[in-house]
């Protein structure tokens, strides 16, 4: 996809210039997610942004996770964040880091601001900082407790670790610009006191750091050079600047570490925020984080998105500074485009209806053969069985078609995909008017598929033996939300798609996919990709969910 014609994105401008005008010698990014819940496919845009861009300038991606908040925090979202990164191909090698392994570092920067009178205790409550803070229009007022001399401040903050204050009765403030313009630059509050235990710390501190003094710490502790955020931190880059330059980390405004924002990415139709994602699974709405219908990581694995997929889809967004949804199509078009070639063309017959041979012999079976990917020989071939009584698609049979219907009525022949030509010859019905058995009879001498004397058929279809195919569980999706009609109700619920799930227990299909293991996917002819589910999937006794189906009007912008 790559060719010396792209053209630079903006960040790679940035760290390019870095590097010429030796601002920073070697490039360090980072992927610092907080184990609140689950990766979504947005996640996936920033690890591989800042892993590709790690890779490319021959430096180093880290991994860290910023758990400096202990309330929401999650050891179980610790190991799902862990193996998704891992499954999607960015490798942080020995570079795992945890932020609170840094709370010694980031007690003692609070200590080295106090001490350049930079930093103050104080008693105001949460609601009093907030009015005292002003607004858009107004500047803010002096915090009265901000003439504290040193000394005090320092024995206050270290009573705040000790435990010797209440949750919320003091916080430490930095002393910066009250009248800034810059509402996150009006002496922002950078430790609170919370008696919480930690997943990693325990007990050990009862003060933790807001996210914006930890951040930029976190990432001058392991020298990280480009700290690519979205771009709702933009009007907090200036306290990430303050941050790193009072601690003495960054050399002049062109030093590093710096903030780079970019435009997080969202796609049409679907819910990509945890919390929305946490809701849907807190109501009982999806069978957990992984739902395939879903777009975390964990349900784009389960419902048979390869990595390959997910890395192409994230290229062709490419990135920018202004925020836009990529059309949800274009990550179907990925995984379509990635297991054309790669995987086997079976045959399932979704919705079926039985057809007798009636001039076939009963009893008989062959094994045709069949090639598994007409465009890709080399994946091989196989045996179907065809037999006497086979199942069609429901919808292959009109009694009375329209015209251009090109599939089986009565007196229309066929191609039986890979097998024979077959005329149709009437069918049955039941009390109710619904067909029960179609009737046909075959040419022998069309075996294969072929035209023995040059006739032509318009129409083929795909079948499964009734005698060997087997029963299966197929599920179908459609997006869990419809955007057209507005993701939220007027009442604050979501506007969900009442269709997004199908379940299909008479599906049939051939005995090949029986052997189907966990993660494994197929093309199912004229029907889409397919995925066997790893969590309903029994041992010889598959459940497939429909990764995409073949057709789309998508293109790909030019
Ligand atoms: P959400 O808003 O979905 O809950 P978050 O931003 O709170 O996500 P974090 O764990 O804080 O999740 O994010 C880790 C990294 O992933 C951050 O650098 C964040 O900017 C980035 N990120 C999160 N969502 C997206 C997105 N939709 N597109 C690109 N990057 C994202
Ligand atoms: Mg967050």
């Amino acid at each position: 996809m790559e060719n010396e014609t792209v053209s630079k994105n903006f960040i790679e401008q940035i760290i390019e210039k870095d590097l010429a005008e030796g601002h920073c010698e070697t490039v360090k990014t980072r992927f610092p997610p907080e184990p609140n819940g689950y990766l979504h496919i947005g996640h996936a845009k920033s690890i591989l942004l800042n892993y590709g861009l790690a890779k490319k300038y021959g430096g180093q991606f880290n991994f860290r996770f910023d758990d400096t908040n202990p309330t929401k925090e999650r050891t179980e979202f610790v190991e799902s964040i862990k193996a998704d990164v891992k499954w999607l191909g960015a490798d942080w090698g020995d570079n795992l880091f945890y932020a609170s392994d840094y709370f010694d570092q980031m007690y003692e920067a609070a200590i080295t601001l106090i001490k350049k009178g930079k930093a103050y205790v104080s008693d105001l409550s949460a609601e009093e900082i907030r009015e005292y803070r002003g607004t858009l229009t107004e500047p803010g007022k002096e915090d009265p407790y901000s003439n504290r001399s040193v000394e005090e401040n320092l024995e206050l903050f270290e009573g705040m670790k000790n435990g010797e204050f209440e949750d919320g009765s003091k916080v430490l403030r930095a002393r910066i610009d009250m009248a800034s313009s810059n509402i996150n630059m009006r002496d922002p509050v950078i430790y609170r006191v919370a008696h919480m235990t930690h997943h990693n710390t325990g007990d050990k501190w009862c003060i933790y750091p807001m996210y914006d003094f930890a951040h930029p710490i976190e990432d001058a502790i392991e020298g990280i050079t480009h700290s690519i955020c979205t771009l709702e931190f933009e009007d907090h880059r200036p306290l990430y600047d303050w941050v790193v330059t009072e601690l003495g980390y960054k050399k002049g405004p062109e030093g590093t570490p710096k903030q780079i924002e970019f435009a997080k990415l969202y796609l049409t139709n679907v819910v990509t925020g945890k919390r929305y994602i946490k809701r849907l699974v807190e109501e009982g709405i999806v069978d957990g984080w992984d739902d395939p219908r879903l777009v975390s990581i964990a349900a784009l694995r389960r419902r048979g998105y390869t990595p390959e997929s997910i890395q192409n889809f994230v290229e062709l967004c490419g990135i920018s500074k202004a925020n836009s949804s990529v059309d949800y199509a274009m990550l179907e078009y990925c995984i379509r485009e990635d297991l054309k070639m790669k995987r086997p063309r079976m045959m399932a017959v979704l919705d079926p209806v039985k057809v007798v041979i009636d001039n076939y012999p009963e009893g008989q079976v062959e094994q045709l053969p069949v090639d598994n990917n007409l465009e890709n020989p080399e994946l091989g071939s196989r045996t179907v069985p065809f037999t006497r009584e086979l199942y069609i698609e429901r919808e292959d049979f009109m009694e009375e078609p329209p015209k251009k219907y090109f599939r089986m009525f009565p007196g229309n022949e066929v191609r039986l995909m890979n097998a024979y030509f077959v005329k149709c010859v009437g069918c049955d019905k039941d009390a109710d008017g619904n067909i029960t058995t179609i009737h046909c009879t075959y040419d022998p001498e069309s075996r294969g598929g072929n035209s023995p004397d040059g006739r032509k058929v318009k129409g083929t279809i795909h079948w499964v033996s009734a005698e060997y195919g087997k029963k299966v569980t197929v599920r179908l999706y459609e997006n869990i939300v419809n955007e057209e009609l507005g993701v939220y109700n007027e009442d604050g619920s979501l506007n969900l798609n009442p269709n997004s799930l199908t379940v299909l227990t008479e599906s049939v299909v051939e005995p090949a996919l029986m052997e189907a293991q966990a993660y494994e996917s197929f093309q199912f002819v004229r029907q889409g990709f397919f995925c066997a589910d790893y969590k309903d999937s029994k041992p010889g006794q598959p459940v497939f969910n429909r990764i995409v189906s073949l057709k789309s009007s998508f293109k790909l912008p030019s």
